[in-house]
């Protein structure tokens, strides 16, 4: 079995879920006692959710690119970074490695080709709604349609992120904003719907949607299950 490399905190309530699905699915994969062998630096995320919101994204490639050497000296055979939003900084994280980084936005476009969908919904911060480096490799690299809320709708998705979901706080009142949402992407055309942040799925599930989901924390989480037993 391979060493996963996880670089969690991003935010911690999220990095739990990549922690139980890893070790549920070597579980489920291998039986009796097995578990999934990690090595995981977990960041302080208020220094690098400032960083983001200033628009300092080298500054942040510095701070990664140490941990996920840390990372890598620990022994990883190979790379996670548990958010959607911090593989803005991918390409020179992966380019410093020695070891392969299993990116979010590939495994999750996977899926997707997997269940034929072409047109899809995706919500999660602002960075990966409205950038290239997420929405733009969903559309180049795979030729998807990519849909995203109208402006007011994605400030309402990325507020409810950074100041509810990172902190751990799961709101009623938010979930009917995402559920009202989510349900207009499908309106006009969505035949799916990318939870495009690690931590929606804390707020929204299968169950509460017709639609299609895409949680690309479960989708990562088992791509690496996958990837270390492989
Ligand atoms: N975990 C979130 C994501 O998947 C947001 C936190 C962050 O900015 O890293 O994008």
């Amino acid at each position: 079995m391979k060493t996963i490399g996880l670089l969690g905190g991003m935010s911690w309530e999220s990095t739990l879920e990549y922690y139980k699905i890893i070790n549920e699915g070597i579980k489920k994969r291998l039986g009796s006692l097995h578990s999934a062998k990690i090595a995981m630096v977990s960041v302080d995320f208020d220094p690098i959710g400032k960083l983001q919101h200033q628009g300092h994204w080298d500054e942040m490639a510095k701070i990664l690119l140490k941990d996920t050497k840390s990372i890598e000296k620990a022994g990883a055979d190979f790379l996670l970074i548990c958010t959607n939003t911090m593989h803005k900084v991918a390409p020179k994280i992966e380019s410093s490695l020695n070891i392969p980084l299993l990116h979010i936005a590939d495994a999750t476009a996977e899926e997707l080709i997997k269940e034929g969908i072409k047109t899809v919904g995706l919500l999660g911060t602002a960075f990966t709604m409205e950038e290239e480096f997420y929405k733009g490799r969903l559309e180049k690299k795979y030729g998807l349609e990519v849909i995203t809320p109208n402006k007011k709708d994605r400030e309402i998705v990325h507020k409810i992120i950074y100041n509810e979901l990172c902190l751990g706080k799961i709101k009623k009142d938010s979930k009917k904003k995402y559920l009202r949402i989510i349900n207009e992407l499908g309106e006009n055309g969505a035949k799916g719907v990318i939870l495009g942040c690690t931590e929606i799925g804390l707020l929204v599930k299968q169950s509460d949607t017709e639609i299609k989901l895409f949680d690309t924390t479960q989708i990562h989480a088992e791509k690496a299950v996958e990837f270390a037993i492989e």
